[in-house]
């Protein structure tokens, strides 16, 4: 039934209701919570440096972050639609994360950076706890000039990695699907990095990359589908989160339920942050991954009882969608271990009403977010707006809480998108 809908392009849910039960600060699906925390004290340790190579980190001396935002002026929206969804919204505005303007800023940088910092104490003799004002130095520039760094990437990667990577001195190349936006081209070209453009579809672009970069000992590859480092960046974004929503005064308990909406393309920002949220929150947090109906590929595999199957194997074409950054025709299979048992849920979204929501979001907030990372919005619209999610809530004992609930719209990108490409 819901594969029909999935190779129909017709907007569809899947609702998982046998989600993993956690204790927060736990061993969850065989990690532990140290792998989150290790990466959370690595990035603290790089402030001086971050601070120092960009300037738009200063706000939070050298912490990569974004606010939390209230948006309760969109409810009058979801009202009008018909949708009668209470509590309290929010939205996450990873649009505007310092640096590089996405969500890959969380997990693309924090893995260069460890990467980095691995090379040093290695070959140069850092020790950590030393001053990382030291990447900013001609010395640490030179050094790492001899290495290079590869990754396959939508855009908004090839942007982040690209941007650390350049700032640190390492030669970057970006292997991109043709369809990558051409301002990102541009951009990573007028920083030096080798951009490499690929006729077929992204998994093509991460293969390629992955074997040119095997045969070499001086590069690295970024590996957007298979990388636990990218994963736990990616999962730091919780730990902030849960300090913001305690200086908001906003609970998070059984009896005030937070969901999150997070847009979904290979899975590895919305499965880091989810697995990231279940550390911090367990049983209290819900979260759910949105897709286009053209690229549903996470949404598919969960569907499949977490067969890890191509969306052309329904006869789509992902990269037929306005969602660039979401054009993935599969889901990265790290991500379906480390967290296909904790979403509650994986949803679809045409088109069209993602240009709407994003339309919709600019006219009531004024903040301009690219189409992908207007997903988030169809989450309340789902739950709330279809029996079938409705029921969801019921079944899963939620529905007597919605007047205390607090939804996350996860605002993925857009920060960099340069005036004159903005179509709105
Ligand atoms: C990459 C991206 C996502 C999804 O991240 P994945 O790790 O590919 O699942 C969501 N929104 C935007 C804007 C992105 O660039």
């Amino acid at each position: 039934m819901i594969i029909d809908k999935l190779r129909n392009e017709e907007e569809t849910a899947y609702y998982n209701r046998q989600v993993l039960q956690c204790e927060p600060m736990s061993e969850i699906n065989g990690k532990k919570f140290v792998y989150i925390r290790a990466a959370q004290e690595r990035l603290m340790r790089f402030m001086p440096f971050i601070r120092n190579e960009f300037k738009d980190t200063e706000k939070r001396l050298g912490i990569i972050e974004s606010d939390v935002l209230d948006i309760s002026d969109m409810m009058e929206l979801y009202r009008k639609n018909g949708v009668d969804f209470r509590g309290r919204l929010l939205l996450k505005d990873d649009a505007r994360l310092p640096v590089s303007g996405s969500v890959k800023a969380r997990g693309g940088i924090y893995e260069v950076l460890k990467y980095a910092e691995d090379l040093a104490v290695k070959e140069l003799g850092l020790v950590p706890s030393s001053d990382h004002a030291i990447f900013s130095s001609e010395e640490y520039k030179k050094f790492f000039s001899q290495y290079t760094i590869h990754v396959a990437s939508t855009g908004n990667l090839g942007l982040s990695v690209g941007i650390i990577g350049a700032a640190l001195g390492f030669k970057v190349v970006v292997h991109m699907s043709k369809d990558a936006r051409g301002w990102k081209k541009n951009k990573l070209r007028s920083l030096g990095v080798t951009v490499i453009e690929y006729e077929n579809d992204y998994s093509a672009a991460v293969e390629r990359g992955r074997e040119i970069s095997k045969n070499d000992s001086m590069s690295y590859f970024v590996d957007d589908e298979d990388s636990l480092n990218l994963f736990m960046g990616y999962a730091t974004a919780a730990l902030r989160l849960k300090v913001q929503l305690m200086n908001g005064k906003i609970p998070v308990s059984k009896e005030h339920p937070l969901f999150v909406y997070i847009p979904c393309g290979v899975g590895g920002a919305p499965g880091g942050i989810s697995y990231g949220l279940k550390q911090m929150y367990g049983d209290c947090v819900h979260c759910f991954f949105i897709e286009p109906v053209k690229a549903p590929a996470f949404t598919y595999s969960l569907a499949l009882g977490g067969e890890n199957r191509h969306v052309d194997t329904l006869g789509l074409i992902p990269s037929d969608t306005v969602a660039d950054g979401l054009a993935v025709g599969r889901a990265s299979k790290l991500v379906l271990d480390m967290t296909g048992n904790l979403v509650s849920g994986s949803m679809t979204i045409r088109d069209d009403k993602l240009l709407k929501y994003q339309k919709d979001f600019y006219n009531t907030e004024n903040i301009y977010i690219e189409p992908s990372a207007a997903a988030g919005f169809i989450g309340p619209e789902m739950l709330y707006g279809t029996e079938e999610g409705r029921q969801y809530l019921k079944d899963m004992g939620l529905w007597k809480y919605s007047d205390n609930s607090t939804h996350i719209i996860w605002a993925t990108g857009g920060g960099m998108v340069p005036e004159c490409e903005r179509e709105i």
